[in-house]
């Protein structure tokens, strides 16, 4: 039997407030920011123990991962379109986005290996993170993740695990 568990981001408070800017978006080139939340949901068939994931685990794993975007400029890495450089002394990130220079401290920043800081590409990229980290056992089939721009709109990204040999 397919089961399946949820973690709802906003009641869970797995929440994290940052800043981006998007490359030839009308109003979202500028710099600007939102309080984005995390939701999962994890599918498989329970254990022996009659669970399917532990939602301690779960949350724990989401959380530390909120937590490393938390208050912080997401900067994507993976755009050929956007240039990312060090400053001279090394001390701040400098972003070129469609002809608009941005320096900002470093440890104002997070890098992020997605081509644009949409809610798309951070649900994938903490997806990844998620798989990789939550030592998912062989029950598990399916893992989804969502991130909401603010709320009453998100983006999902999911994987089948069994597609991928996962278990
Ligand atoms: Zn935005």
């Amino acid at each position: 039997m397919e089961r399946r568990i949820e973690i709802d981001g906003w009641k869970s408070g797995i929440r994290f407030s940052s800043c981006h800017m998007l490359l030839r978006h009308d109003k979202c080139s500028r710099l600007h920011g939102h309080t984005y939340c995390v939701h999962l949901r994890v599918t498989g068939s329970v254990n022996t123990d009659m669970m399917l994931f532990d939602f301690g685990r779960a949350k724990e794993v989401l959380r530390g991962l909120a937590g490393e975007l938390d208050h912080r400029t997401i900067i994507p890495t993976g755009n050929e379109e956007i240039g990312v450089t060090s400053s001279e002394d090394g001390r701040n990130v400098v972003v070129d986005l469609g002809g608009r220079t941005y320096s900002i401290p470093k440890e104002d920043t997070i890098l992020l290996p997605i081509r644009m800081s949409t809610a798309e590409e951070i649900s994938r990229y903490l997806l990844d993170r998620f798989i990789k980290e939550a030592s998912l056992g062989p029950n598990i089939t399916r893992i989804e993740l969502g991130v909401d721009e603010g709320m009453g709109q998100g983006a999902w990204s999911s994987m089948d695990l069994k597609a991928i040999g996962a278990g």
